[in-house]
Parts: structure tokens; sequence; C-alpha cells
């Protein structure tokens, strides 16, 4: 292969990070290497001009590929190139102390050592093995809580037709929960009522209640999807806004009924439990203050475990507002418990230290006991897998990308939206359920390409079951055949991470851009630097 002309761009902060003078003289030694030039900002209009006219094989090193690709692919012509991203691997997640510019030399060298072994022209590959997303204008939403409502009537607003499944018999989730919304204060009730009226008679929003997902597979234009109330659908995209629950806590409950005024007497005990969640701290605390502003002198404190870690601006907050903050359990324990009925008076008797004594006086206490426990993802494991999504093990589900694209994830037209990914503020999930449905509306206007996945040679294939094992997204499917089993490929749900790839003890498996010859050149450039 010809030699590889080399371009550096130094915007995002990768000159800051990286030395590229240092890189500069290091590929420039290389046989390989034709030349090596840094340039202000690869993307734009004047390192177009630049590179106009230039020939051979390029190896840009910039930005990512699933973000910038088709600008450097364009920048990039007819000629074979490879594009390093030295911004997301070096430059944001390193400094110059810790090996930034050693780390970018390995990703260059592995750039180089791809290119240089590639076979066909990367662009010609594309061309012949992309496929179109062209995927139906019909949304499944999964979950009417806030986050559900506010994406469905986005979307049926721009035109799209929705499906909206809840599996309980009342739409709402959280907003029938609480009273007002936090951060805001709005009225929870008055904001179901502008996310719900006129979503089925006006809007035409399918709406089945009691509803679950059952099954999933990819159909030509998106995918079929099976309801436990027997419907089936074929959609080109769907939304996860499952929420989240808390578990050992009752957080929710306590702010549905001290917000209806004269419901709450006494002292109040916030017991914090370990592994709390911080969004549920921030929460309590502004109902802490909230009650302050109440009821002045009532006594109000935080029991905290030393294992958890308060924020400054907690502990400042508490001191300006007199709550306390007593670290380690409630001593004694609870001995009763807080009657959960908005028409029964609260009835809770903790023991609990006398203001000032420390934690050795214990006395008897007539308030409200508030605990704070996990918040935990609200999507089923068998649903998660359904849809190919891996969970953490809070069951929030994985997120693609979370500095440039939040709230993706892995397979094309899936979309999270709100707590299912991770808990957040009532104003946030609606927001971005409005920004998903936007994502959505381009998706379906712009018919993007994908790659396929990886690829199944079913001839060589033995059935071991171990790419079904190993594939994080369910994409390799084990199935029975006259003489054994054999393994087939969801291409849609495959991310070409590589994994099964890797294992196959056969070789059965390949990576339709990537050789097996250029796997090893770059991993034995990566250990040779
Ligand atoms: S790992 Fe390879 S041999 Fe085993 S089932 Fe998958 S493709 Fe077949
Ligand atoms: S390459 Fe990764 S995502 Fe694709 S099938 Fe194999 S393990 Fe799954």
């Amino acid at each position: 292969m010809e030699k590889v002309k080399i371009f550096l761009c130094q915007g995002c902060e990768i000159s800051q990070k990286i030395d590229l003078e240092k890189l500069k003289k290091h590929f420039n030694s290389l046989a390989q290497v034709q030349s090596v030039e840094i340039l202000a900002q690869l993307g734009d209009g004047a390192a177009r001009e630049h590179l106009n006219g230039v020939e051979g094989a390029l190896l840009f090193g910039a930005c990512d590929e699933r973000t910038h690709g088709s600008i450097f692919a364009d920048l990039a012509g007819t000629n074979p190139h490879q594009l390093v991203n030295l911004r997301e691997r070096c430059a944001w997640v390193h400094d110059a102390d810790t090996g930034a510019t050693d780390k970018a030399i390995r990703l260059l060298s592995m750039g180089l050592a791809e290119l240089t072994t590639r076979n066909t022209h990367r662009n010609t590959q594309k061309h012949l093995t992309e496929w179109d997303l062209d995927l139906l204008h019909r949304v499944l939403v999964i979950g009417a809580g806030p986050a559900g409502l506010a994406c469905a009537r986005a979307l049926a607003e721009q035109g799209i037709d929705v499906v909206l499944i809840e599996k309980s018999n009342r739409l709402g989730g959280t907003l029938r929960r609480t009273r007002t919304v936090w951060p805001s204060g709005e009225d929870s009730e008055k904001l179901l009522h502008r996310l719900y009226d006129g979503l089925q008679d006006k809007l035409h929003v399918t709406v089945y209640q009691e509803t679950e997902l059952v099954n999933l597979e990819e159909s030509l234009h998106g995918y079929e999807v099976k309801l436990s109330n027997d419907a089936e659908e074929e959609v080109g995209a769907i939304v996860v806004a499952t929420g989240m629950r808390e578990v050992s806590g009752n957080l929710f409950e306590f702010e549905y009924r001290w917000r209806d005024r004269g419901k709450f007497r006494g002292p109040l005990a916030f017991e914090v439990k370990e592994g709390v969640h911080p969004f549920l701290l921030e929460t309590a605390f502004w109902d802490a203050v909230m009650l302050r502003h109440e009821k002045p002198e009532e006594r109000i404190v935080f029991f905290v475990p030393e294992s958890v870690v308060l924020s400054e601006g907690f502990k400042e907050g508490a001191e300006k507002h007199n709550i306390e903050i007593i670290r380690g359990s409630i001593p004694g324990g609870v001995t009763g418990v807080m009657s959960l009925r908005p028409e029964r008076k609260l009835r809770v008797i903790v023991k609990m230290p006398r203001r000032g004594t420390g934690v050795t006086g214990v006395t008897g206490w007539k308030g409200a006991h508030v605990k704070l426990g996990k918040l935990v993802g609200n999507l089923s494991e068998n649903l998660a897998q359904a849809l190919r999504i891996p969970q953490d093990t809070n069951g929030y589900l994985a997120q693609r990308r979370y500095r440039i694209r939040p709230r993706d994830v892995v397979h094309p037209g899936i979309f999270v939206v709100g707590g299912a990914h991770t808990p957040m503020p009532m104003e946030e999930t609606i927001n971005h359920a409005f920004v998903v449905a936007a994502r959505i509306k381009a998706l379906f206007d712009t018919k993007p390409k994908r790659l396929p996945g990886a690829q199944i040679d079913e001839e060589v294939c033995i059935g071991c079951g171990y790419c079904a094992a190993v594939c994080p997204y369910g994409a390799p499917i084990l199935e029975r055949t006259d003489t054994g089993h054999k393994a087939r490929m969801s291409p849609r749900f495959c991310t070409l991470c590589g994994l099964c790839i890797a294992g196959c003890p056969v070789f059965a498996i390949s990576d339709p851009v990537k050789s097996r010859e250029s796997i090893k050149a770059q991993i034995d450039a990566w250990g040779k630097v």
C-alpha cells in the first residue's frame, strides 16, 4: 500500500492535553508514513480546502466516528481513510500527566495498522454493506407516567402514530404519587391534565391500559411487537418510559401526604439507608426545607450512616435551615410505623436522643419517620431482555454515549426517557421526553443508513452457544436444527462490540468491516509502542 498521510486536529481540547509535536516527530520517523500535518479544525471548511486534491491513504487523528464519521468520509472522498478518536479516548479522559500523548500514539498506531492492512477501501465497503433504515412512522411508548405521556403527546403533535401502553390501570405514574412537582412546585394533577387532555380524542393516540410488551422481533421497517392484550403492532421506533420505583423507603408516600396541609404534626426523622441514591437525598432535603418554613419550631433530623457521603451544600443548607444531621443509625430503632393513609393521623414512635444530649439519652417521639432507601429501575429483567438493552445492578437501562447522546440506547429506533435511565427531577424527565420525540421525528425524516452487524457462517457454526451467552444485546439467537443447534444473528441488535467474534471457538463469526488480520495487526501495533 502507498504511504499514509496523517492529519491531526488541534480542536476540542486535543492540543491542550496531547503533545501533537511529539506525535508528529514519532510518526514522521515511520517508513509507512509520508507526512504528518497539524491543522486547526479538521472538520471545518478551511481543512476541506487544504485537503482538496490530496490523494492516497489518509489517517485522521480527531474525534469520534459515530458523531463525525460522515464529515471525515466526505473529506477523504474516494481515498481510503481511517479516523482515530483522540478527543474522547485521550483528551477527554486523560491529561498530560496521565498519559494522553502516549495513548494517542498507541491509538494512531492501531489506526495506521488498520489502514495499511485493509484489503479494500472502506468507502467502497461501506457502500456495499450499509442498509437503509426505512422505518415505519409509528411509535410504541412503554409506560404512561410523565415521561411516556409527554413523549406520546409530542410525537402525536408532529403527526406520528402512537401506541401508548401502561401496565397498571391508571395513567400518570409518579404524578399520581406526589402533590407537587419537584423542584418547580407545579401542581402534579394540573401537569397530568396538561399532558393527558386530548391525547386520545384529539391527537388519536391509541392507549392500552393493563398491558405489557410480551415479545419484540426486528422487522423490515422497524420492530414487530406482541402485547399482553394479544394486540400485535409493527412500529418504527420504541420509547421506554418505565420510570423508577422506591424500595425500602417511603419518601414518595410521605411527600404525597404532608403536602395535604394539616396532616403533618410533630417532629420529623429522615432515616437515610446505606446506598441511598443522591437524588432521594436531594428531594428529601427540599421537603425538609419546605417543612421548616411551615413549622419553624419543629425538630427535623437526618440520620445518616457514616458510609453515606454528604455534599458541602447539603451540610451548609441544613445548618442554614436549622435541620440537624446525626451521623449513625437511629438509636433504639423505630418502634412504630407511619400510617400511610391520608385520612389517619400520623402516629409514629421513634426512639431518638433529646436535643442537645448527643446520642446517649433516648426518648419517645411522635412525628413522622421517613425512610430514604434505594431507587431502582422499574423495568423487569424479562422486558429488558426482550428489548435487548443491558441493565445495571439497580435495574437502570444502559445509555449509549452519555456525554454526546444522553438518552440513546444501543439499537436504532429504541430510546429510553426519564427515570428508566437514572433518577431525575420531573421537569428534566419531561424535557428529555420532548427531546426524544424530536429525535424520533428526525430519524424518520432522514432515513439514516446503518452498517450490518457481525456475520455468522452457519456452515462453520457448531452451535456451542457461546455467542448467545456473551452478547450483552441479545443479538445472536441459538436455534435448534435437525442435527443440533446453529446460531442466527439479529443484525439490528448487534453493535459490533467484537465479544463473540473474539471468542467463537471455530471462527464462525466475522466483522463485516474489519478482517481478522487487520484486528491482529492493530493489537500488535498497540503492544509495540
Ligand atoms: S460461538 Fe461460534 S460456534 Fe458457537 S454458536 Fe456462536 S457462531 Fe456458532
Ligand atoms: S459483536 Fe458484540 S454486539 Fe455483535 S453479536 Fe457479537 S457480542 Fe453481540
